[in-house]
């Protein structure tokens, strides 16, 4: 398909340094060049209004959503993961990495042959990998995950992680605590098994923590949640931030849940300034995102949705995140005072260099894939495109 996109803002100048984007078989065209070759160039055009273009959202963690947990072991969770993935498309995510938090063996058995790496369309945005959070973590920073299925790697190390998860073939990021024994070793495998290993929900120290960077570590989940608090003699997987032990050239990144509740926005402001090309957003929405205000029953539990906040019923016991990510895109905008473009790019093209998608994914570069979200200047997503499709649009912009 042809599509061209005239009058798009400026206002983010890296990201929509064009005034307009041309696409052709999903991906984007240089236009000169469809100029001097073709002499055409869309069938199609359109005007943005003056609006802003910028490549589609990336979530690499989120639990699930609007009633459905993708760590149950049901028969159908490929249905559950594509009802998330059709509604992700309003909040301007266009790929998503469906996150599984510890579990029994059966369960990631039985789980993740059903989650294959699937490209994203009007039914909704693309599946590029499963995220493992657990077992393999720290007991005491287990935060909400099970302890009963908490595992430790033993003699056989990554064999026992084969046997845990089955084949690794439709997972793309594991976390894992380094400071677990033999995790060098494990952390050597998955990272040749060409999946990113992220650290998390541990007590690790900053020297264990840059080691475990050495062995391949490329991410940390959930910056300053389920980890120690900064020291300033012993700071912690927090330190890797600026560590200057980390291999030459090689660039940390790491989740933020930039929801308003899990992070003091003053944390968020210490990590971008320390590193801000690492910054990642991440909803880690749990299944009650897009439930709407009132109770609801999720798995064996009661919860209360208030506005951006999820309680276990009857307390006040947060139960996870449920902001959508365009919520947490002007969270972070707004707590950091960041440009657009940075805070664009923390949901974009920062997610797709950790993946290492960055030609495809995360960018509106010549020969990159069409996925992108048209914004209004508040940040609002009016539509969202995938591979130049509108695969959906506000109810305002429709008129
Ligand atoms: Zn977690």
């Amino acid at each position: 398909m042809e599509l061209g996109m005239c009058g798009a803002a400026s206002q983010c100048p890296p990201l929509s340094h064009r005034e307009d984007l041309w696409v052709r078989g999903g991906r984007i065209l240089d236009p000169e060049k469809l100029f001097f070759e073709e002499r055409r160039v869309a069938d199609e055009q359109r005007d943005c209004g003056g609006r802003i273009l910028a490549p589609g959202f990336i979530d690499v963690q989120i639990n699930g959503g609007f009633g459905i947990d993708f760590s149950q072991a049901t028969e159908d969770v490929g249905a559950g993961v594509a009802l998330v993935a059709r509604r992700i498309l309003s909040h301007g995510v266009t790929s998503f990495c469906p996150t599984l938090v510890t579990s029994p063996p059966e369960v990631y058995h039985k789980v993740l042959p059903q989650i294959p790496v699937k490209s994203g369309g009007p039914h909704g945005a693309g599946v590029l990998g499963v995220h493992l959070e657990g077992p393999f973590i720290s007991r005491e920073k287990r935060g909400a995950h099970p302890e009963a299925h908490l595992c430790s790697f033993e003699a056989n190390a990554f064999q026992d992680v084969l046997a845990t998860y089955g084949p690794l073939d439709n997972v793309r990021i594991v976390t894992l605590a380094p400071e677990l024994g033999r995790s060098h070793e494990v952390i050597q495998a998955l990272t040749a098994h060409g999946i990113c290993v992220s650290l998390g929900h541990s007590v690790a120290d900053l020297r264990a923590a840059e080691e475990a960077v050495r062995s391949g570590a490329t991410f940390i989940t959930h910056l300053f949640n389920a980890m120690l608090p900064f020291h300033h003699r012993d700071p912690g997987i927090v330190g890797l931030l600026t560590s200057d032990q980390l291999p030459p050239g090689r660039c940390i990144f790491y989740g933020m849940i930039a929801d308003g509740m899990h992070t003091n926005p003053a944390a968020l402001r210490i990590a971008h300034r320390a590193h801000p090309q690492g910054l990642v957003l991440v909803t880690d929405a749990v299944p009650a995102l897009g439930l709407g205000n009132g109770r609801h029953t999720l798995g064996q539990q009661e919860v209360e949705v208030d506005g951006l906040t999820a309680y276990i019923a009857g307390t006040k016991t947060l139960c996870g995140s449920i902001a959508p990510m365009d919520v947490c895109v002007r969270h972070f905008l707004q707590a950091t005072g960041c440009s657009v473009e940075s805070a664009l790019e923390a949901a974009s093209l920062h997610p797709a260099q950790l993946l290492g998608l960055e030609k495809r994914k995360g960018t509106l570069d010549f020969g990159a894939d069409a996925d992108f979200v048209v914004l209004d200047d508040s940040l609002h997503v009016q539509a969202t495109y995938i591979s130049g499709e509108l695969v959906w649009q506000a109810e305002e912009a429709r008129q």
